[in-house]
């Protein structure tokens, strides 16, 4: 098979690469590398095994003649690519809408054409600031106001969502949406906000754990390679074509407990910060308190739910960061 992955260079989007080189695919990847790097994939390209079975493209996937191209060679497509991390929301913010927007569109639009099943990552932020759990597929969703530029990011999200419901709905287009809830581990950047590899950095440097707001936010924190299994199993289910399914872990734990969990782990002898938000972010700045996932729905239509423990997902993350 002839799998395109969009964002194939970014943290989710090289794991899933290298899982269909794994098991016999041709993968294609078009990134621009704005987030993502070729550190991700260079091994993948550099492995006997997979010679010419990888194709890379740095290219926009707005470049609607590379993206025509690929489409029409590739039998099922990832859209991966997206503006990532709450800090690259906020400082580029007309960026990110376009390319979530407009790239999805595109992208859609390239698969209706050739008729080429698609997946599309979306994102557990689309559920906006609930506070109960677990978040299911049907909840209502509550965003703050525009003057607070975190939740365009859930707008452009929710938005894509209804791009693929409304081609799958009019043009029988196959579409798979799948929100994600904080996924981590190896060759994810602390770059654009992300808080386990941030940590786990101050935590080995010995430096203060930056603990944003009061700590008590929560999060569930779902392992890379999980993600990329149940992706999979999305892809191949004829029963989540048209469906809004969740991926996401099992341990809802507070950034404050994240932090102390951390500095255990890795013997550090760091101590916790408290950041306001404002000081972090800006007086525009919301954070979501909350974020749990039912998974009951993946479970349903795949057989699978990540299971991976905190404690496991962290040691992973630990050692790659020391490895670094
Ligand atoms: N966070 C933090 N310190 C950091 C980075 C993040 O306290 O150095 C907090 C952040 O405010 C949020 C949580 O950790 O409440 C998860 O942040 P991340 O950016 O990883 O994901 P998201 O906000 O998208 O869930």
């Amino acid at each position: 098979m002839r799998v395109l992955i969009t964002g194939g260079a970014g943290f989710i989007g090289s794991h899933l690469a290298e899982s269909h080189l794994e098991r016999g695919d041709d993968v294609y990847i078009i990134d621009d590398l704005s987030t993502g790097s070729m550190d991700n994939i260079r091994f993948l390209q550099d492995n006997p095994a997979y010679k010419n079975r990888i194709f890379v493209h740095i290219n926009t996937i707005l470049n609607h003649d590379m993206m025509l191209e690929l489409t029409g060679i590739c039998d099922v497509v990832y859209h991966m690519a997206a503006a990532v991390g709450v800090q690259t929301i906020l400082d580029k913010p007309l960026e990110s809408i376009v390319t979530n927007i407009q790239g999805t569109e595109k992208i859609l639009e390239m698969c209706n054409k050739f008729k080429k099943r698609v997946l599309i990552a979306s994102t557990s932020e689309v559920y906006g600031k609930h506070l109960h759990a677990p978040l299911v597929e049907t909840d209502n969703i509550i965003y703050g106001p525009s003057s607070k530029f975190r939740w365009s990011y859930a707008a452009s999200k929710l938005m894509d969502e209804f791009t693929a419901l409304a081609h799958h709905r009019t043009n029988g287009l196959e579409v798979v949406i799948t929100r994600l809830f904080n996924t981590v581990g190896p060759r994810q950047t602390g770059a654009y906000g992300m808080v386990i590899p941030r940590f786990v950095t101050q935590a080995l440097k010995n430096e203060p754990i930056t603990v944003f707001g009061d700590g008590t936010q929560t999060r569930t924190f779902t392992y890379v390679k999980d993600v990329v299994s149940a992706l999979m199993k999305l892809m191949a289910s004829e029963k989540a074509t048209g469906q809004v399914t969740n991926v996401g872990g099992i341990e809802e734990i507070s950034i404050l407990d994240l932090a102390r969990k951390i500095i255990d782990m890795t013997g550090s002898t760091s101590t916790i910060q408290l950041i306001p938000y404002d000081e972090a972010f800006g007086k525009d700045f919301e954070d979501m308190q909350r974020r749990v996932p039912s998974t009951e729905k993946l479970e349903r239509l795949t057989g699978f739910a990540p299971d991976k423990s905190l404690d496991f997902i962290l040691s992973q993350v630990i050692a790659y960061i020391k490895s670094k």
